[in-house]
């Protein structure tokens, strides 16, 4: 780069200045952001990557070439402060936070190595070039974990932003390694390095934002839709995701069925065996229920001991078929808490949805069926009576 300041096509400071004002405005854009909600620790670390790069561009800014070893001590430990957070915030994000334990050693050896070679007077822009190579195989190593096929359920902005990292990070580390090697680098070379690290700027700091964004609130969709201590649907998201099935079968002229389904004698388990073995009937029930349906059928706890199930596309015969497997997988259930010595058995009222009826109307149907299943010894499977037409 030195040797080809003349053919430079971007200028060097002005650039350094503009991404120091780009990293220090996300930092200090994501201050209130962190203060107001419990976002996830990985976005806390990003933040102080952000800031620790920003304020090192602005060191590198100003700092003169001629400047002082402690001002190039200082702008090293900053690079790899910042390296290292990110990669932190990288690693806390993918779930392995354990791995910080292993970036502080590495950090520290980087820190000695930039500390050496400042005080043997290595010039600035070459040490803008060695980070440059560790920061363009980092991000192409980050944008080839987010591509690997192992992360089946990456999202697509996962995916978008693996491919910008991959490409902006390869971009980086073969420029620095042609400057390193000596090599002529052309003017547009070093402008599409310079690019490239804009890019890694703007579209890992929006990126990792939004991944985590996307991830706080797939948390908290997951958090507002299931039942805590069995994993199913809670009530809201049953009838949220019935009633969706419900106008679909009724679009696609499919019959849709539903079923309540109650444990019997819950109570008689709680007063015998306690509270914590009827939470483990109820585990193993969702369990073996959820492990005897399909994956299109709806599944959900109502409260209590009692359950609700809406079958797409399946008539009242199937149905009933489909309840009688519920039943008997429910009596091959062992509770381990009261020593297996417990058969527990469930009674189930089903009903075909009328195209006529609402599904306040079907429930109420398939309560009444399951009223009959109890009444007349538990432990059975009842049909409803057919829905009411509006005239
Ligand atoms: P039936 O055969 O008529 O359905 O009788 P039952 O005893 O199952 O019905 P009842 O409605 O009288 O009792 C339901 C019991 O379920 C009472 C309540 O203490 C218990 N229960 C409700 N939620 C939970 C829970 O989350 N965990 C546990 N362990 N028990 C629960
Ligand atoms: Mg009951
Ligand atoms: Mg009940």
């Amino acid at each position: 780069m030195l040797a080809h300041e003349e053919s430079a096509v971007i200028d060097h400071y002005l650039y350094i200045l503009g991404v120091a004002m780009g990293n220090v405005a996300f930092g200090v854009l994501m201050l209130p952001y962190l203060r107001s909600t419990a976002a996830t620790s990985g976005l806390r670390v990003w933040m102080g990557a952000r800031m620790a790069f920003g304020a090192t561009q602005l060191l590198a800014w100003m700092r003169p070439e001629t400047g002082s070893p402690v001002l190039a001590m200082l702008e090293s430990a900053g690079w790899i402060a910042g390296l290292t957070l990110e990669a932190a915030a990288y690693a806390a994000f993918f779930g392995y936070p354990q791995l910080r334990r292993y970036l502080i050693p590495v950090a520290a050896l980087g820190l000695l190595l930039a500390c050496a070679a400042s005080l043997h007077g290595l010039p600035h822009r070459e040490l803008i070039v060695y980070v440059s190579l560790a920061m363009g195989i980092g991000a192409f190593t980050t944008g080839a974990i987010l591509m690997h096929p192992r992360l089946s359920e990456a999202t697509a902005l996962q995916r978008l932003i693996g491919v910008s990292d991959m490409g902006s990070g390869a971009a980086m580390a073969v420029w620095s390694m042609i400057f390193l090697a000596g090599l002529p680098v052309p003017g547009w070379g070093e402008a599409m390095a310079y690019l490239a690290g804009y890019l890694l700027l703007i579209v890992n700091g929006f990126g990792f934002i939004l991944m985590s964004k996307q991830r706080d609130d797939a948390r908290m969709e997951h958090l507002a839709t299931t039942d805590g201590l069995t994993g199913l649907l809670n009530r809201r998201a049953f009838f949220d995701r019935a009633e969706a099935a419900r106008l679909l079968a009724l679009r696609q002229h499919q019959p849709i069925t539903l079923l309540m389904l109650d444990i019997d004698h819950f109570k008689q388990l709680n007063d015998r065996f306690g509270h914590a073995t009827g939470d483990e009937a109820l585990v193993k029930f969702a369990t073996s229920c959820s492990d005897a349906l399909r994956e299109h059928d709806i599944l959900g706890r109502l409260g209590g001991e009692e359950f609700a199930l809406a079958l797409p596309g399946t008539d009242l015969a199937g149905a009933l078929h489909a309840a009688e497997r519920l039943r008997e997988a429910v009596l091959a259930i062992r509770l381990l808490t009261c020593g297996n010595s417990y058969t527990m058995t469930v009674s189930i009222g089903v009903v075909l949805i009328d195209p006529q009826e609402d599904l306040a109307a079907a429930l109420a149907r398939a309560d009444h069926a399951l009223y009959e299943a109890k009444r007349n010894g538990r432990n059975r499977v009842e049909a409803g009576l057919p829905g009411r037409r509006r005239a």
